[in-house]
């Protein structure tokens, strides 16, 4: 392609609210073959809510209180869904792992909400399996070392992810979903939006290997995300595609920006980088 024509090509990106860091991206994205797609934030809209609580020591009131105001601390959807949900109250010695979850000090108690981090008793394994199986995302609160409760939040699916997902499919794309999030979470939104390969309870750091695993069987990978966890793999990727409103590594980690926040836009940017390429051979 000629570089008129590929400024013409970004120029025209810059209509359909496509941010393209530079007119030669327009000529890997041609090649892409699979997109894998983050799931919070991008497929889903990453606005979480409560749907569940389920106590054992501590009235659901107080496991509440005492997540919420930890997570008040974190930027984590999950966190954002919880700190929302009550009033609490400061949290001291605030903590991040990132995939895993947090702690802090709250009342005098030490408080962790998280991923399990070892086999739950089967009076909070039973609701943590359940939440799981009807699509939810279920969290452990432990407090002084005692897991204590169960809280579960939702997720909503953006209304045009499924069209999106219509439309890479026809561009000849291979969507796969790529999420920290447990499998039935995952497969719940992978079956509302019409993606069939599902890849879940990945490690941040195993994003990147994920997709590094795919380019060695031979796929042009597209990625898209939104997070601090996704920056890694969306430099990895032969294309990266960030959301706008995402964290600014993973912006600065990707070469097109999808300003709209929506994911029909990447579909969008694979046709024009077609179409710019095509009518200049
Ligand atoms: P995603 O790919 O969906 O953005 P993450 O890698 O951020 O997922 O998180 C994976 C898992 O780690 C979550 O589903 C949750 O179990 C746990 N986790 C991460 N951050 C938090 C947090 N702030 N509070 C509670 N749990 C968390
Ligand atoms: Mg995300």
């Amino acid at each position: 392609a000629t570089p008129t024509a590929l400024l013409v090509g970004t120029g025209r990106g810059a209509q359909l609210g496509l941010l393209i860091k530079g007119p030669e991206i327009l000529e890997s994205t041609k090649k892409v073959d699979t997109i894998v797609l983050d799931k919070t934030g991008t497929v889903t809209t990453g606005t979480m809510s409560v749907t569940d609580v389920t106590a054992i020591n501590y009235s659901e009131t107080e496991i509440l209180e005492f997540a919420a105001a930890v997570e008040s601390a974190s930027e984590h959807p999950i966190a954002q869904a919880i700190a929302k949900a009550t009033d609490h109250e400061q949290v001291t010695d605030f903590q991040n792992t990132a995939g895993q979850g947090v702690t802090g000090v709250v009342r005098g108690h030490e408080v962790r909400v998280g991923r399990p981090s070892s086999t739950l008793i089967d009076a909070l394994l039973h609701p943590f399996q359940h939440a799981q199986k009807i699509g939810g995302t279920p969290v452990v609160v432990t407090i002084d070392g005692v897991d204590s409760g169960i809280i579960t939040v939702r997720d909503t699916v953006k209304d045009t992810s499924a069209e999106a997902i219509r439309g890479l499919k026809e561009l000849g794309l291979t969507p796969i979903l790529l999420t920290g999030d447990n499998e039935g979470a995952a497969k719940s939104v992978a079956a509302e939006v019409g993606i069939d390969q599902v890849i879940a309870n990945v490690l941040p750091h195993e994003k990147v290997q994920n997709i590094e695993a795919l380019q060695a069987q031979g796929k042009n990978v597209a990625m898209v995300g939104d997070g601090v966890n996704d920056a890694a793999a969306l430099a990895q990727a032969d294309l990266g595609l960030a959301m706008g409103a995402g964290t600014d590594v993973a912006i600065e980690a990707s070469d097109i920006t999808l300003m709209n926040n929506d994911l029909r836009s990447a579909a969008d940017a694979i046709r024009l980088s077609r179409k710019t390429l095509g009518t200049i051979k």
